[in-house]
């Protein structure tokens, strides 16, 4: 039963915890979904977003939660998954006192959970939220925070794409491929120089204006296709999708020029099943949880105190981790998407595992107890 109005759907019952928090007078109604926490506190950003019911918001913190489980595994991060959602307009609703009200919740979790940006939050609300909790990243520069994130996933995507371009065609650079950008976005516009740089062609869309007059004057030698039907045809040896979710579906893929898919977008497979038809196409899929983890591996960096060339070390081993998935996903005669989940839940349970170890307990002494 649900606790605003109705009931949940979700059909995902692995979750750890899910709390409902509600602050009536500034109209709070938050979920935190925390679905593991055997490598470490989860984390994972805070989405607000007028949801059309009680039961799309737990289906999708259901979702979302999971799903950064997997991220922070992969990723080889010492965290596990959370994430939250704020039900609500965030163009209309978002006040510091709501935003306090939220951080008092996270706060009430202990550490349990640690909270970020996400659709609908920025770090200016971070900074506001962090008023009221320290697990709090994404925060601002000024605040210890680690800024854009997109440079991160950029390069992270980038090491994915080589380590898929070595396992396909025996060495890692793109110098002489034409690569296919949809999205010339945060993320798209910092891949396309990498790619350049790395001596490839590219072939970009967008259905932004704006975008598509800042590749023809920064970068007049990409190809500027007019869409995504015209790109994902026009003899491309790679494909990153780069703007929204779904962007591998019953519709695209039977027609996909590419033999590598490399990108950022979330959610890339429109449907199960449709991993396996890019394997039949002989269409090699880096999963998209795996190249884009540079953002969280980055906001997870702040909790130590963030050190950008650190980090940046730690997404450029996208590269080995994309390396090792590939082979384990031949040998297994099973598409990387499969493989990807599993090497995530071995992490969980092999390391989460590790916990069981019981260690000293600290004496509880007068400085160390809350309560004195
Ligand atoms: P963004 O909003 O800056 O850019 C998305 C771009 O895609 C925009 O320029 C938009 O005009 C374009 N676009 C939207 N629909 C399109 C379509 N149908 N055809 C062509 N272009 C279209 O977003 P971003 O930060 O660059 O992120 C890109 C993707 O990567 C998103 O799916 C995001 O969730 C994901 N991602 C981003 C980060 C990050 O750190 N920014 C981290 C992980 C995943």
């Amino acid at each position: 039963m649900g606790v605003f109005s109705g009931h949940t759907d979700s059909e995902d019952t692995s979750h750890e915890q899910v709390v409902f928090c509600q602050d009536k007078p500034t109209g709070l109604r938050a979920i935190i979904g925390i679905y593991s926490t055997a490598l470490g506190p989860a984390l994972g950003g805070t989405r607000f977003y007028p949801y059309g019911s009680e039961a799309d918001a737990v289906h999708d913190v259901m979702e979302l939660s999971r799903g950064m489980a997997y991220k922070n595994s992969l990723a080889g991060l010492d965290l596990g998954g959370g994430k939250a959602v704020i039900w609500g307009d965030p163009e209309r609703g978002k006040t510091e006192a709501l935003l306090r009200a939220y951080g008092r919740f996270v706060d009430s979790l202990g550490g349990r959970y640690i909270t970020a940006c996400d659709v609908g939050t920025y770090v200016a609300d971070m900074d506001i939220v962090a008023r009221e909790s320290r697990w709090v990243t994404g925060r601002s520069e000024e605040y210890g925070g680690a800024g854009d994130s997109s440079v991160l996933t950029a390069w992270g995507v980038f090491q994915g794409m080589r380590a898929a371009a070595e396992h396909t065609w025996g060495s890692p650079s793109l110098a002489g491929r034409r690569v296919g950008i949809v999205g010339l976005g945060k993320v798209g516009k910092i891949l396309t120089g990498h790619l350049l740089a790395d001596g490839a062609t590219v072939a970009a869309t967008d259905i932004s204006e704006r975008a598509r007059d800042w590749v023809r004057s920064t970068h007049p030698q990409v190809d500027l296709v007019d869409d995504e039907p015209a790109l994902i045809t026009s003899g491309i040896d790679v494909y990153a999708p780069c703007a929204l979710g779904g962007a591998l579906n019953d519709r695209t893929v039977p027609v996909l020029a590419a033999k590598i898919v490399a990108g950022a977008a979330n959610n890339q497979l429109a449907h199960p099943g449709i991993d396996k038809a890019l394997a039949d196409r002989g269409i090699l899929y880096v999963p998209d949880y795996l190249v884009n983890a540079g953002g969280v591996i980055q906001v997870a960096d702040e909790i130590e105190g963030f050190n950008f060339e650190r980090a940046k070390l730690r997404v450029t081993r996208i590269y080995d981790t994309t390396r090792r998935l590939l082979a384990e996903a031949e040998a297994d005669g099973v598409p990387p998407a499969v493989t990807a989940d599993r090497m995530a839940e071995r992490r969980m349970a092999d390391v989460g595992r590790l916990s069981t170890i019981r260690r000293p307990v600290p004496p509880v002494t007068r400085s160390t107890s809350r309560w004195g």
